[in-house]
């Protein structure tokens, strides 16, 4: 979906005032999926499509008919309260759906008076996890990443042999997986510390971070019938942010010989919008490998992949600790990386994935692994920002961090931005680390 079309028009403008102006991470370019209700109610979760600082009402504005055949089974799907149905519509049905709502949107739209009364402002919103997610995997896409982990864990063989073959993942645990503002008390596992003979049942002393880009698949795969690489991305609905909060001390202790466990399985916040792939198309960059590095085998690779398989996200992470919020300071930057650094592309993601003949399915989320750069102040975890808790570094308000403390908000930005092209972005995946209980 790396075709622009006339919804991509950096010169359309809404009649939802907010969104125009280039300050909103929602302009009638962006038009990103999600599902919400008024805040406080007991109103039925719906879809609704984000556009300035209002959410139009997708349930609401099928009710008054404005939609016309395929777009009008398309915008039925997204009243439900998830969006599955919608996602298993397919591309097809995606794009005709964002057309049909660029057009009713744009200024000057004969729809303008019947939506009106569609919107709700998302200063009154609460938000659900978008989408039912039935299967939840998560990669490990940044070579600079891996290789600053590795050389914490094992300073000898820092990046592993497969890492530049395979493009490494793990099966998570989706139950867990909550909607910015989530809160979750620190959770309890077994640490194992320097010099001890036995490892204690504790609190974490290690909470971090780790910045992702979340994939939701739209519609799956047979079991047994994988996808080409060149079809991959037709099943990819769209792209979110994530924060996949990683215990450091449980991991490191548990993750060998399976992987990780409980050290990720307490918490995990998504964002609320799902921002389409084809919205993200005028962001489309050529994806490369360095010099002297193996090529990839041949069914993670295709013309389409080089030509355009990397995507440019500014992707921040900002803290505000309970300190700063008892004295109104707003969230610090720690961070700002960019996902076109990534060493594998979304579409390999779903290539590797299925080669086994793995099934996906509708609402089946990926997250990319933590996004870091090559510099070091483009890591996207304080694991790598602290190196394992060994430099503390120094808030605005005289604070200092290694790992997250009780009270600490993390809030994760991500938004896309060059001449030519509408800004487009993804709101914010926040969440709070709370005391232990107990
Ligand atoms: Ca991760």
């Amino acid at each position: 979906m790396t075709t622009l079309n006339e919804t991509h028009d950096p010169a359309l403008a809404s009649w939802v005032e907010s969104a125009n102006g280039g300050a909103s991470d929602f302009p009638i370019q962006n038009l990103p999926f999600g599902i919400f209700r008024r805040r406080g109610s007991q109103e039925a979760w719906r879809g609704g499509v984000a556009i300035g600082d209002q959410i139009l009402d997708l349930a609401a504005a099928h009710g008054v008919g404005v939609f016309s055949a395929d777009a009008a089974r398309a915008a039925a799907a997204c009243g439900e309260a998830s969006l599955n149905t919608f996602m298993e519509m397919g591309p097809a049905a995606w794009s005709g759906m964002r057309l049909a709502l660029s057009r009713a949107l744009r200024r000057g739209s004969a729809l303008a008076d019947k939506l009106r009364g569609c919107l709700v402002p998302q200063a009154q919103a609460e938000y659900a996890v978008p989408a039912k997610i039935g299967d939840y995997t998560d990669f490990y896409t940044s070579i600079y990443h891996a290789t600053t982990v590795g050389k914490l864990y094992r300073p000898d063989s820092p990046l592993l042999p497969n890492y530049k073959w395979v493009p490494i993942g793990y099966h998570g645990r989706g139950s867990s997986i909550g909607v910015s503002g989530q809160q979750f008390a620190r959770p309890r596992g077994q640490i194992m510390r320097a010099g001890a003979a036995a490892p204690v049942l504790a609190p974490c002393e290690r909470m971090d971070y780790e910045l992702e880009v979340a994939v939701f698949i739209g519609f799956g795969n047979e079991l047994g019938q994988p996808v080409a690489i060149d079809e991959a991305e037709s099943r990819v609905f769209g792209l979110a942010l994530f924060n996949d909060w990683s215990a450091r001390d449980f991991q490191s202790w548990e993750y060998q010989p399976l992987g990780p466990f409980l050290a990720k399985n307490f918490a995990s916040t998504v964002s609320p919008w799902i921002v389409t792939l084809e919205a993200l198309a005028p962001y489309r960059m050529a994806w490369t490998r360095p010099a002297g590095d193996p090529q990839p085998l041949p069914y993670l690779d295709s013309g389409a992949t080089r030509q355009s398989g990397a995507i440019d996200i500014q992707l921040e992470v900002l803290l505000q600790t309970q300190r700063m919020r008892d004295s109104g300071q707003a969230p610090t930057r720690l961070s700002l990386g960019n996902f076109s650094d990534s060493y594998w592309t979304v579409s390999q993601m779903v290539a590797h994935h299925t080669v086994n003949g793995c099934n996906l399915q509708p609402g089946d989320m990926f997250g990319s692994g933590t996004q870091s750069g090559p510099r070091p102040e483009q890591a996207g975890s304080l694991l790598e920002l602290s190196l394992n808790g060994k430099q503390a570094f120094t808030l605005p308000n005289g604070e200092q961090r290694t790992f997250l403390q009780d009270g600490d908000a993390v809030v994760m930005r991500g938004w896309c931005s060059k001449p030519g092209a509408a800004r487009i972005g993804f709101g914010e995946c926040a969440g709070t680390v709370l005391p232990a209980i107990g």
